[in-house]
């Protein structure tokens, strides 16, 4: 199995350590490849796309295709995961800030999202989670988005306060935290468990 990662910016090497990690608990043979171009996701099993900063990442995939290719494979039933830019850029509605920027969202999620949601006084913090198919769950945010609003082929994994802060969409899965910054690799085990390869 050949899992791609999002390299362009943001917190890359993390995600590649905690899939490798969570590859080995699960037994599975394969590689994790950070990718910086066009060529590498069309050949790969999944993708994640990290965290950082939605505008940047946004700017760098769309540049050279990279995003056309990540359409491609979510459509194509293969696991995409998105963690906090990563969920940003997976939905098909954003805020302003969005619109301010003239940020190209992917569009994969019926989903609306909020930038920088839970204000500057809280910029990160970390919060104990109950997250569907996964369990308690230590969760990091770090300038955190949130999704504000569903449609009904979205199911809700976990809730923080009023914001949904886990979401699935068939092989889509958006996550408004950082699982890649613990050493809990629970995360990253069920969304490889979303591949049929
Ligand atoms: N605040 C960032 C954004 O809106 C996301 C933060 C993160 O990915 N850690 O793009």
């Amino acid at each position: 199995m050949r899992v791609a990662v999002v390299g362009v910016q943001g917190d890359v090497e993390e995600h590649v350590l905690a899939t490798k990690m969570a590859m080995k608990k699960l037994n599975i043979d394969g590689e994790v490849v950070a990718t910086r171009k066009a060529g590498v996701i069309s050949k790969s099993d999944a993708l994640i796309i990290p965290g950082g900063e939605s505008t940047t990442i946004s700017r760098l995939i769309t540049s050279d295709g990279m995003d056309r290719e990540i359409i491609k494979l979510a459509e194509s039933g293969k696991p995409v995961m998105g963690t906090c830019a990563g969920l940003i850029l997976l939905s098909k509605h954003g805020d302003e800030q969005v619109e301010k920027t003239k940020t190209k969202l992917l569009g994969l999620m019926d989903i609306w999202v909020k930038r920088n949601v839970f204000g500057r006084q809280r910029e990160s913090f970390q919060v104990k989670l109950k997250v569907k198919y996964v369990g308690e769950f230590e969760a990091v945010f770090i300038r955190a988005p949130a999704i504000v609003k569903v449609d009904k082929n979205v199911e809700i994994l976990a809730t923080f306060e009023d914001f949904i802060v886990a979401a699935k969409q068939d092989n889509i899965l958006a996550l408004a935290f950082h699982p890649e910054l613990t050493q809990d690799t629970r995360m990253h085990e069920y969304f490889l468990s979303l591949s049929k390869v």
